[in-house]
C-alpha cells in the first residue's frame, strides 16, 4: 500500500477486517499493510463511521450455530406475553440461542411499577412481547464465545448491561452502556404454537420461565441469600441503593431528601442509613408507607397533602442546622434560596394508573421534580430515578445556571451492575440493608397480571413473580 490510498480502498479494508472476525478480536494487520492508513486518512474518507456501523451490524446479525451444552432449540417454556392490549400466558418454544447469548431459567423477577404500562395499560408492542425488564435465574446453557457466566451460576439479568469495553463504559459510565440500546440484538426468542415470533422487552423479558440475554447484562452473584430479594438487584432496589452509592454518594452526617416511600425510595432510605447520613427526610403521601420509611431509616416523615405550598421552605428549615452563625459553620436563614438539603433523591414518579390508596397533589409527578431541585441546596446532589413523570418542567434560568446543584440522572440510579450488584449482596449479607423488609407479596407466572394490579394499585411495595 502506498500513501495515496482512495477512500474505496481504505472502505475495502475495514469491511474486510470486521467480517473476518464479528464478535471476538481483531487481527492486527501486517506492518506494510498498516504503513501509510493513517487516522486521518480513514477519518478523511468517512471510513470510520462506517466501520463502526459495520462492526455492530455483524454483531447483532452473527447466528453461527455455538451453544457451549447442545441445542436448545424446540425447548418448551411457558411465559407471559403481551399482544396487542392482551397479557396472557403461552406456551413457547425456544429458538437457538446464539454465540455471545446466556439462556437463564428465571426463578425471581421484580414486580416494577413501570411495567404495569406493558401489561395492563394501553402501552403496546411492535410485535409479541414478553414484558418486563430484569430477571433473576441459573444459568442452564451459553453460547460458545460467552466467558462471564458458567451454567449452573445463579445470575442476575440486570436491567442495565455492564459490557466494560464500550465508550461509555470505558470513560465510567456504564449505566449508558452502549448495549443498552437493545435494538441492535432483540430478535425473536422464541415462537407461539401458531408460528408468531415473541421477543422480549428490552432484550430482556423476565415474565418467563426462561430469559435469553446477552451476557453483557448478566451478572453472576456467588451467594446463598434467596432468589427473590436478589431479583431485586436487577431493578428498583439497586436503582435505589445507587442513588445514594454512585453518582450522588451520600456522606456521612449529611442531609438526605427522598421523594417517593415506593420500592425504589424505600431502597435510597436504606442506602442514606447505610451511609450514616444525618437526617433522612421522606415526602410521601400514603400512610403505611411513611410507617415503613420509618422502620428502614427515615427520620422524619411528610406528608405532600399537608402544607403543599410551604413544603419546601419547611424542608429547607429542617436543614438549616445547629446554628445560624456563618462564621461558625451555620447557613443562612429562611428565605434563603439556595438552602436545602446536601442530597435528594426523586423516586416519586407520576400516576400512571389511579392509585387505590391516597394520591399525592400532583398525579403528573412534575411537582415533586420540581420540589426535589428546590430543596436541593446550593451545591449539592439531586438524583432522578423516576421516570413515570408527565410533561415538561422549566427552571428559573439564572438559579438553574447558578446554583452548582448537580443533577444525576441515568439508568438505576447510576449503578455499575458489575461493580455494584456484588456489593449490595454483601451488604444485605451483612445487614446493613433489608432486601426481605421490601418484599410484600410475590405472585406465580399464572398470577402475573393480578400482582401487576397490585402495583400499579399501590397496595403492595415489593411485588415479586417467582417461578419454578
Ligand atoms: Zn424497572
Ligand atoms: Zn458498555
Amino acid at each position: 500500500m502506498s500513501d495515496t490510498h482512495q477512500p474505496h480502498d481504505v472502505q475495502r479494508f475495514i469491511e474486510v477486517e470486521v467480517a473476518s472476525e464479528p464478535a471476538g478480536p481483531v487481527e492486527q494487520p501486517e506492518q506494510g499493510e498498516r504503513a501509510g492508513m493513517s487516522r486521518r486518512s480513514m477519518l478523511k474518507a468517512g471510513a470510520l463511521a462506517a466501520a463502526t456501523l459495520t462492526a455492530g451490524q455483524a454483531r447483532a446479525q452473527e447466528d453461527a450455530p455455538a451453544v457451549a451444552t447442545g441445542s436448545v432449540a424446540g425447548m418448551p417454556f411457558r411465559a407471559l406475553v403481551r399482544s396487542g392490549t392482551t397479557s396472557s400466558v403461552e406456551d413457547l418454544r425456544l429458538r437457538e440461542i446464539k454465540p455471545r447469548q446466556v439462556l437463564v431459567r428465571t426463578t425471581a423477577s421484580c414486580g416494577c411499577y413501570t411495567i404495569t404500562r406493558n401489561v395492563l395499560g394501553d402501552r403496546n408492542f411492535d410485535a409479541p412481547t414478553i414484558p418486563n425488564h430484569s430477571g433473576f435465574g441459573v444459568v442452564e446453557a451459553v453460547g460458545a464465545e460467552v466467558r462471564r457466566v458458567r451454567t449452573g451460576d445463579r445470575v442476575l439479568v440486570c436491567g442495565t448491561p455492564e459490557c466494560g469495553v464500550c465508550y461509555q463504559c470505558l470513560h465510567g459510565n456504564p449505566e449508558a452502556c452502549n448495549y443498552l440500546n437493545s435494538q441492535l440484538f432483540n430478535e425473536p426468542i422464541a415462537d407461539m404454537a401458531d408460528g408468531t415470533a415473541v421477543i422480549q422487552q428490552g432484550a430482556i423479558g423476565g415474565l418467563s420461565e426462561i430469559i435469553v440475554a446477552m451476557e453483557e447484562y448478566c451478572i453472576p452473584l456467588f451467594t446463598d441469600l434467596p432468589d427473590g430479594e436478589l431479583s431485586l438487584l436487577g431493578d428498583t432496589l439497586a436503582a435505589g441503593l445507587s442513588a445514594t452509592l454512585t453518582y450522588g454518594r451520600v456522606e456521612p452526617g449529611s442531609d438526605v431528601v427522598v421523594f417517593g416511600a415506593g420500592p425504589i425510595g424505600l431502597a435510597a432510605v436504606q442506602g442514606a442509613r447505610s451511609q450514616s447520613a444525618g437526617q433522612i427526610i421522606v415526602i410521601e403521601p400514603v400512610a403505611y408507607r411513611r410507617e415503613k420509611a420509618l422502620e428502614l431509616g427515615a427520620t422524619t416523615v411528610l406528608d405532600p397533602n399537608v402544607d403543599t405550598d410551604t413544603l419546601v421552605e419547611r424542608v429547607r428549615e429542617m436543614c438549616y442546622g445547629p446554628t445560624d452563625r456563618l462564621d461558625a459553620g451555620g447557613r443562612y436563614g429562611p428565605g434563603y434560596r439556595y438552602g436545602g438539603a446536601d442530597f435528594v433523591i426523586e423516586a416519586s414518579g407520576g400516576d400512571l394508573f389511579p392509585p387505590a390508596v391516597e394520591t399525592g397533589p400532583d398525579t403528573t409527578g412534575l411537582l415533586a421534580l420540581r420540589q426535589s431541585w428546590d430543596v436541593t441546596r446550593g451545591g449539592g446532589h439531586l438524583t432522578l430515578l423516576a421516570a413515570g413523570q408527565q410533561g415538561d418542567i422549566s427552571f428559573p434560568t439564572a438559579r438553574f445556571c447558578l446554583s452548582t446543584r448537580s443533577i444525576h440522572g441515568g439508568q438505576m440510579g447510576g449503578m455499575h451492575p458489575m461493580r455494584d450488584a456484588p456489593r449490595y449482596v454483601t451488604m444485605i449479607e451483612r445487614g446493613a440493608i433489608d432486601a426481605a423488609a421490601v418484599i410484600t407479596a410475590t405472585y406465580p407466572l399464572d398470577g402475573v397480571v393480578d400482582g401487576f394490579q397490585r402495583v400499579a394499585d399501590r397496595t403492595e411495595l415489593g411485588v415479586v413473580f417467582v417461578f419454578g
